[in-house]
This record gives C-alpha cells, sequence and structure tokens, in this order.
C-alpha cells in the first residue's frame, strides 16, 4: 500500500528523513513513535503532497507520488495526478481544521460532492452513516464552534472516511484535546480498526492506544527508523537503548 524508497526530506541543512526505507501493508495499522523532531509529521505530509521530497521515491498502491506513468516513461506528477493520490489517503490533525463557514452536514459532503461527483442526496446519506458511527447523529446543522474540541475531531474523523480512503493518516489526534475529551475519540478510532480495512498510520503520544490498535510499532530517530515489531514486543522488550530511554519518558 505504502513504500518509502531511500526517501531523503531535508530542509535547508536540516536532513530530517535520511534515505529512509519501510513499507506498509495493506490492512496494517502501524504506529510511529520516537522523539519530537525526529520526522514522523514529515512522514505524513510527505504521503499527502504537502511536502516534496529531495530524494529516493514514494509510493502509494504501485504508483510513484512525484511520478506518473505516460507509457513506459516516468514522468513528473501532474496536478491531476496528485489529485488522485491525494483522493486514496484521508489525513486528520492535530488541529480539527474543519471548514469553520460550514455546518457538519456540509463539512462531510463538500468533498465527496465536488471532489468525487457523488450525487448530493447518496453522500448526505454516507454522512449521516458515519455520523452515527461517531456518536455525532443530532450534531447535522450543528458549527464547528459550536461543538466541542472532541466532537470536531470526531466530525473530522467522519470527514476523511467519507471519501473512502484506503489509507487514513492520524496525526497526533487526540494531544489538543481536554484529556476529558481523549477517551471517546480514541473510541472511534479503535471502532473503525476493528471494523474497517483501512490501512493507518498513526503518530501518537497515546501508548496504550497504539497498543490496542497497531500491528506494527516503529521508532524512529533522527530520520530512519531503529527499531520496529509488534506493540507487545517493543512496549516491554525493546531491544535498543533509545527506543527504552523514550518509553521510559512517555510511558
Ligand atoms: P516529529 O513529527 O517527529 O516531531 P517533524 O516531522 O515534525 O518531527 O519534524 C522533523 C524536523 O523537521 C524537525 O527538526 C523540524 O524542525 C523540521 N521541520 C518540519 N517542518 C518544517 C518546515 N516546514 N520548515 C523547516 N523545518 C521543518
Amino acid at each position: 500500500m505504502i513504500r518509502f524508497e531511500s526517501v531523503v526530506k531535508q530542509f535547508g541543512d536540516n536532513v530530517v528523513l535520511d534515505h529512509l526505507d519501510f513499507e506498509v501493508a495493506a490492512g496494517d495499522r502501524v504506529t510511529l513513535i520516537g522523539p519530537s523532531g525526529s520526522g514522523k509529521t514529515t512522514i505524513l505530509r510527505l504521503l499527502m503532497t504537502l511536502e516534496k521530497i529531495d530524494g529516493g521515491v514514494v509510493w502509494v498502491k504501485g504508483e510513484p507520488l512525484s511520478h506518473e506513468r505516460k507509457g513506459s516513461k516516468l514522468v513528473p506528477a501532474s496536478e491531476k495526478h496528485l489529485r488522485k493520490v491525494r483522493q486514496s489517503i484521508g489525513m486528520v490533525f492535530q488541529h480539527f481544521n474543519l471548514f469553520p463557514n460550514m455546518n457538519v452536514m456540509e463539512n462531510l459532503t463538500e468533498a465527496p460532492i465536488h471532489v468525487l461527483g457523488r450525487k448530493k442526496s447518496d453522500a448526505e446519506a454516507r454522512a449521516r452513516e458515519l455520523l452515527a458511527m461517531v456518536g455525532l447523529s443530532d450534531k447535522e446543522k450543528a458549527h464547528p464552534t459550536q461543538l466541542s474540541g472532541g466532537q470536531q475531531q470526531r466530525v473530522a474523523i467522519a470527514r476523511a472516511l467519507a471519501m473512502d480512503p484506503d489509507i487514513l493518516l492520524l496525526d497526533e489526534v487526540t494531544s489538543a484535546l481536554d484529556p476529558e475529551l481523549v477517551a471517546d475519540v480514541l473510541d472511534v478510532l479503535r471502532q473503525i480498526a476493528e471494523t474497517t480495512d483501512i490501512t493507518m498510520l498513526i503518530v501518537t503520544h497515546e501508548m496504550n492506544f497504539a497498543r490496542d490498535v497497531s500491528n506494527r510499532v516503529m521508532m524512529f530517530d533522527k530520520g530512519r527508523v531503529i527499531e520496529q515489531g509488534p506493540p507487545d514486543v517493543i512496549f516491554t522488550n525493546p531491544k535498543e537503548e533509545r527506543t527504552r530511554k523514550f518509553l521510559d519518558a512517555v510511558l
């Protein structure tokens, strides 16, 4: 589903990803952990084509992100190609990022109608299913400012799913929330993990959540994967001293 092949990303002299290689199979739930600044968010942003890479190739569903096929040749990706790749990926950010001038229903149906070309009635029917799933059926007409942070984040999750993505990227989705609002958001994500086969890439400091939903944990340091494995192994018996130190600090 996703392959990073010798990916280099730098901001000025700061090499953030240093010939990074990893693969994520369809249906995998992978949690990225590691110290702040180790490149986790950059990986998600590269997948969303919010950043350009400086070397290597990012593959999504067998196609390179930065290039497209023209006959037997690879040429730099057109905006149309990028839009198509982005459609298969949903992302939920730390700060909700709902459209502030639209109500909840409009937030959920805007892209399905205008990007996927769905009929309004179909988009609304799907939105209602998703709002039921995230426990917000009574908030269709509410505007984002009338919702708590936790409710806004559940709308953002529903909005990402409304595009029927193959891949869901979750970037610290609970870290801006008051503690009492975190559990509801994590419950929704647990449910998605249990009831769908969406491939998930998760950046989180919620280690119990990571343990519950992911089948693999990748520990990053300075733009490289220094250790990876099933959560039970990484969390209870890490090999690397740097992983142990990091976990001691966050657990
Ligand atoms: P993490 O998510 O692991 O905390 P990030 O991917 O956010 O790490 O950041 C990795 C490094 O890239 C940091 O050193 C950060 O300062 C730098 N960085 C991220 N985005 C930018 C940017 N837009 N401009 C300059 N430096 C950036």
